[in-house]
């Protein structure tokens, strides 16, 4: 199977072309991705309209260019797959609309994807990972731990109850000043910084479940960062880095502890074998892939943490869970809608999601 897969949830137009032959290892034939990084730069974060109109400028271009590094015609692609949701309506109804359009014009069949279901069976597209596994779901919008036991099944064992880490990073490199997406410069003042100079709050430690908070962090940061600054007049290069590495430090502690409870949960159902995976934006983070890793290997369990341009939003990823749902006989028809939110685990609607 060939399947084309576009991307336009959030600030990243992307289109994508991945083959599939059974028995063998899944193939990205090609990964396009359009930044609008530089667009939004002014604004301090995405600003909806802007995006949705830059989408709706590039994706013929983005398409045209996966199916030429991918060296597909579209005659020979199987079906199309299109991120349906959630993230910015505008830009979801920009790939939904280009997708409609390339399958009303084809007959090519149209598959609706959840922009979380792509990040989490990537590993499964890098790394060839069976069902079930754990997988922690933790990007710019999101952070949860997900049962993953087929290409529409998740179980959520918890998550964040209100911000995600990836707007926590966000938010942190706004407020010293650093450039966005604020995950990569954080990580980048952090390695020259001091961690235990600055002792940020790491919450809900005390509860034994696995849910997670992050919105006193940036309260914190906030705070320390007036306090050095009435202190000394500004903030130097050493404070700023030692501010960022106290953060990130705070966040590798609390993930690293709630994994360790949920790989727990999860092997008291699934005791063989287990195997924990990371996706979304905030995985590429090295200090948090290496304290998973650590507690993956304390508690005798595979890790899998796919490559850093798979973590981040693409559309490979959106052509392999479309694939997984073709192959399955499901598909959609001309009358798919975008949606801007669009809980993966169906039982826990109110839980998820932080209205991105
Ligand atoms: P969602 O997938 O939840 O809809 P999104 O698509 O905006 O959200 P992703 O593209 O998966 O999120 O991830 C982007 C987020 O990842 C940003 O918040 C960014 O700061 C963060 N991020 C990227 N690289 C790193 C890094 N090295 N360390 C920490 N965070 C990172
Ligand atoms: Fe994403």
């Amino acid at each position: 199977l060939t399947i084309l897969g576009l991307e336009s949830s959030c600030d990243d137009t992307a289109a994508a072309v991945v083959r599939h032959t059974l028995g063998s290892a899944p193939e990205i034939l090609s990964s396009v991705v359009f930044g609008q990084t530089e667009l939004h730069s002014a604004f301090g974060g995405v600003v909806p309209e802007i995006a949705a109109r830059a989408h709706a400028e590039k994706l013929d271009i983005c398409v045209e260019r996966a199916l030429q590094e991918a060296e597909m015609p579209l005659g020979k692609i199987d079906a199309i797959a299109v991120t349906a949701g959630p993230g910015l309506i505008g830009g979801v109804i920009s790939g939904v609309m280009c997708a409609k359009g390339i399958s009303a014009a084809t007959g090519i069949p149209l598959i609706g994807v959840n922009h979380l279901a792509g990040h989490a069976l990537t590993p499964r597209l890098t790394d060839q990972i069976t069902y079930p596994y754990l997988m922690l779901l933790v990007s710019g919008g999101h952070c949860q731990y997900l049962i993953a036991s087929g290409p529409q099944e998740f179980t959520r064992l918890g998550g964040t109850i209100d911000d995600a880490p990836g707007e926590a990073f966000d938010k942190t490199a706004r407020l010293l000043g650093l450039s966005q997406p604020g995950g990569p410069s954080v990580e980048a003042e952090a390695r020259n910084g001091d961690p235990k100079r600055y002792r940020f709050p790491r919450p809900l430690l005390d509860r034994p479940d696995c849910d997670l908070s992050f919105s006193g962090l940036k309260t914190a940061l906030m705070r320390m960062r007036d306090h050095v600054v009435a202190e000394k007049g500004g903030l130097t290069r050493q404070d700023r880095a030692d501010l960022c590495a106290g953060f990130q430090q705070a966040i590798v502690d609390t993930l690293a502890e709630k994994t360790r409870r949920a790989l727990r949960i999860y092997m008291e159902q699934n005791p063989n074998q287990p195997t924990v995976a990371v996706a979304g934006g905030v995985a590429a983070n090295t200090p948090i892939r290496t304290a998973l890793m650590a507690v993956c290997a304390e508690q005798g369990a595979a890790f899998c943490a796919p490559p850093l341009a798979l973590c981040t939003d693409n559309a490979a990823m959106i052509a392999y869970a479309g694939l997984e749902r073709f192959r399955a006989g499901d598909q959609d028809g001309l009358d798919l809608t975008a949606r801007p939110r669009w809980p993966l685990d169906k039982t826990s609607p109110a839980m998820l999601g932080s209205g991105k």
